[in-house]
């Protein structure tokens, strides 16, 4: 039992003041566990962050982060973190996937830091994952604890107690000030907090593969963001590990599905998918040898998230289709918002209005996420004449109205909620 288990962080009555750091114990140490714990920890609490997997791998492929996300993740130090392996892009280019037409430029780069402040980045998710980790392993006030799956949690007045199972068939119990379920799209601690707990599948799969730089296409190894859009699909490419790998997402209308970030993908069957499209599209998907699917779903939002010592974060509580590029970015919103409404909480009362306060801020704004999500995916799957009347409006977009589109999203500071 590690030192301080089963024993909360404030043993004074409701309505005390303490001087002793509240303690915050986190489920789910993937990208939106691992920036609440910093932002916690930065908020002057004690956080346990307990992950089931007994190591933190590289998995995953390549995620973008907009300035909404960068501008929260430059105070933990991050930023200077992923120089040199986070790349900047340019630009962000729209093609049309079977005829290989540009259909739109959005400035990125320099603009995006001139209109929004902070920088947009791709990154693989295992370099920011180990960059978060290694900045919370350096934090006296996080402590990091991997092999430990939760079993369940039970909630008292004041208090949030949860069991662990480790690898080898013990448990550990854990109490804390309150508890946040950071434990990804197919949480467990939902359904352990009496929430609903089955995804709604999208209908779309998202294949991906890292591809070496010198053995993707020329076109594909600019530093820029590029989406091909086709019928009932879509590719993503971008650069990703300071440029030295090619990041590519297909995404595809199916009916498989399975609770699994890596299943393997037969490189035959997506490359039989993409046969009707541009040559350069088929050079992309055929320059990747292997391929990992997952099978893309969300939840419609909820009614709540928090109770009085327990919430929700995350793809937890708000598992979305990843069309506007938000999964992570949304993820690392919550923690911003929801450490700076716990950094004055200091009595039970408070802890509890700091927790709905952060679903009444929070819930909507990921919401409006994830139905954009939704709808995005509609446009970008078009055909016939649909199709054609959505490229020829985003030809007629004027250069920086794409950006202008995602100022809601990209402006919005989640670290000053305005409660
Ligand atoms: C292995 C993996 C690969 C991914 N690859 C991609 C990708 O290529 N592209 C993309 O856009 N998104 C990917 N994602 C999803 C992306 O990271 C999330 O959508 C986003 O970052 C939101 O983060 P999150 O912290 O809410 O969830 P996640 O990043 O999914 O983290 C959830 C964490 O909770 C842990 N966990 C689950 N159950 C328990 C339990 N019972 N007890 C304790 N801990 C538990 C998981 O092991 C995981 O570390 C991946 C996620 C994972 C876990």
């Amino acid at each position: 039992m590690p030192e301080g288990a089963d024993s909360p962080g404030t043993a004074e009555g409701k309505g005390d003041p303490s001087p002793s750091p509240k303690r915050a114990l986190i489920v789910g140490a993937g990208i939106g566990g691992l920036s609440a714990a910093l932002f916690l920890a930065r908020a002057g609490w004690s956080v346990t962050l307990a992950e089931r997997e007994p190591l933190l791998n590289e998995v995953g492929a390549g995620l973008q982060l907009s300035p909404n996300v960068t501008r929260l993740l430059a105070p933990l130090g991050l930023l200077d973190d992923l120089e040199g392996i986070a790349v900047k892009p340019g630009a962000l280019r729209i093609w049309n996937g079977t005829r290989g037409e540009p259909l739109s430029r959005a400035p990125l780069g320099k603009s995006a830091m001139a209109r929004y402040g902070a920088p947009f980045l791709v990154v693989h998710r295992g370099d920011l994952q180990t960059a978060l980790a290694r900045r919370a392993k350096a934090q006296a006030a996080i402590d990091l604890r991997l092999g430990l799956s939760v079993e369940s949690i039970s909630e008292s007045e004041d208090t949030v107690t949860a069991r662990f199972r480790l690898a080898d068939g013990s448990e550990e119990t854990h109490a804390a000030d309150i508890l946040v379920a950071a434990d990804g799209v197919w949480s467990k601690s939902r359904g352990l907090l009496g929430m609903p707990s089955a995804t709604r599948y999208s209908g779309k799969t998202a294949w991906r593969s890292l591809v070496p730089r010198e053995q993707a296409p020329l076109f594909a190894r600019e530093a820029e963001v590029n989406l091909w859009l086709g019928p009932r699909g879509h590719l993503v490419h971008y650069p990703v590990c300071g440029g030295r790998e090619i990041n590519i997402v297909a995404i595809i209308e199916d009916s498989w599905r399975e609770e699994n970030w890596s299943a393997p993908g037969d490189p035959v069957q997506i490359e039989a998918r993409f046969l009707g499209w541009h040559r350069k599209a088929r050079d992309l998907v055929g320059s990747a040898e292997t391929w990992k699917r997952w099978a893309l779903c969300d939840r419609p939002a909820d009614a709540r998230w928090s109770s009085r010592r327990t919430t929700l974060l995350g793809d937890a509580a708000h598992p979305m289709v990843p069309f506007l590029a938000q999964g992570a970015g949304q993820a690392i919103e919550d923690g911003a918002t929801l450490a700076a409404l716990l950094r004055d909480a200091q009595t039970p009362d408070g802890i509890a209005a700091a927790l709905n306060a952060y679903q009444t801020i929070r819930l909507p704004r990921s919401a409006r996420v994830q139905s954009e999500a939704r709808r995005q995916a509609l446009i970008y799957h078009l055909e016939g004449i649909p199709a054609r009347l959505r490229d020829a409006a985003l030809g007629l977009l004027p250069a920086g109205a794409l950006l202008k589109r995602y100022s809601w999203l990209f402006d919005h500071d989640a670290s000053a909620p305005a409660r």
